[in-house]
């Protein structure tokens, strides 16, 4: 409400401003001492941004009330809006969030896997071209910024009145978080801080389609979560062709990486694999997997396709789904069926696509427009089945 012109200054100055979102917290107070502010009143920021939720330095009460406005001069707190949210039947609700850019991404939430879970988006759209995954559809977009990541996380525990609850993160939605390496890896420092969110490396699971250098990279990390890999194959040609990274980075070095990967003890690499009705899941293909993972300390993840309009592939039955993980179960590979949550609303595994508000180009626009008409046709397919 009000004078509009005002609110468009606002909108105009907050660009200006510092984004504490995106800062670590030593780099909150690098910057409250360059401007005069004794660094401490950083850890006070902090812990209102992440453990109350406050983003408006005017409600940080234990901050001078001079402080605060002048705080709020030369700093702000950028947190993406909600610009939709839809709750499945099964309690999975996925959220859409509006960049400060207008670009749009998705998160979701999925509740009582046992635990609490988020899936975050790591970029708009995605460029490793998946041939079975819908957010490939968008190719990339951008990289998201590690306040954006983290973002996600400020928005989903504020809507579901979740602050102080205890939750998992996996790095799931849109984006290849190996392809935006320092933002993920700052957005996993924020979060950890201890001052703040306190989120432990184990409660986070990073899922990679192994772009080699980077995780090589990620090897060395302080802050190590789970490492999930989306195999999808078990043969170099194949991989080729429904994972195109495969072409730079091949599977046999891949698998070479995860033996080296430095594990804790107990702990295990994930393998995702998505199940192509009569194209990846027979039982040699199953067979493979079992030698291609010896000596890996892994577990593997079967996620029977989600099927979506405009992906060539066909989910298999649960029969075949059953044989596959039994071959593997009777070779001593720990093996789960992924139950696909949120289907009904499109937040499940590959599901995820958005079309930009302001920023894409109308051929994007255009192509996202067809995908929706498309699965409103799904939609419809799908309730007289
Ligand atoms: N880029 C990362 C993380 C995002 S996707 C990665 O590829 O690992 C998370 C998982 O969902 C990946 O294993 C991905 O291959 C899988 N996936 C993509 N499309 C899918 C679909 N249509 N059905 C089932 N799983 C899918």
């Amino acid at each position: 409400m009000g004078d509009p012109s005002i609110a468009g200054e606002r909108t105009m100055t907050s660009a200006l401003r510092i984004d504490a979102a995106d800062l670590e917290l030593d780099e909150i107070e690098q910057h409250l001492a360059a401007t005069g502010v004794p660094r401490f009143h950083g850890r006070q920021i902090f812990q209102w941004i992440y453990r109350r939720g406050v983003t408006d330095f005017d409600e940080m009460t234990d901050l001078g009330r001079e402080l605060r406005a002048g705080l709020a001069t030369h700093m702000a707190v950028n947190t993406p809006t909600v610009a939709k949210q839809e709750r499945s039947i099964d309690g999975t609700t996925k959220f859409l969030l509006e960049l400060a850019d207008g670009n749009l991404i998705e998160s979701v939430f999925i509740p009582d896997t046992p635990s609490q879970t988020f899936c975050l988006s790591t970029q708009v759209g995605c460029a490793m071209k998946c041939a079975f995954c819908l957010t490939a559809r968008m190719g990339i977009i951008r990289n998201l910024t590690a306040g954006e990541i983290v973002g996600q996380v400020r928005v989903l525990l504020r809507e579901l009145q979740m602050l102080g609850q205890r939750f998992n993160i996996v790095l799931m939605g849109m984006g290849e978080p190996l392809h935006n390496y320092d933002a993920t890896m700052k957005a996993l420092r924020i979060l950890g801080d201890t001052h703040g969110l306190a989120v432990s490396p184990r409660r986070v699971t990073l899922s990679t389609v192994g772009v080699l250098p980077a995780l090589e990279r990620l090897a060395s990390e302080p802050f190590m979560p789970n490492l999930a890999i989306s195999l999808h194959s078990t043969t170099e040609d194949q991989r080729d062709r429904l994972v195109p990274i495969n072409r730079k980075y091949g599977l046999q070095d891949l698998l070479d990486a995860c033996r080296r990967f430095p594990l804790k003890r107990r702990n295990r690499i994930t393998f995702e694999y998505v199940l192509l009705d009569n194209v990846n899941d027979t039982p040699q293909d199953a067979r493979r997997l079992v030698k291609l993972l010896n000596g890996i300390k892994a577990k593997v993840n079967l996620l029977p396709l989600n099927a979506a309009p405009g992906i060539p592939f066909e989910r298999p039955s649960d029969d075949r789904v059953n044989r596959f993980a039994e071959i593997l179960a009777d070779h001593h590979v720990t093996v789960s069926v992924r139950r696909s949550r949120g289907r009904d609303i499109r937040a499940a595994c590959g599901q995820l696509i958005t079309e930009s508000t302001r920023s894409s180009t109308p051929g994007q626009r255009l192509a996202t427009r067809m995908e929706t008409v498309d699965s409103r046709q799904s939609a419809v397919d799908g309730h007289s089945r």
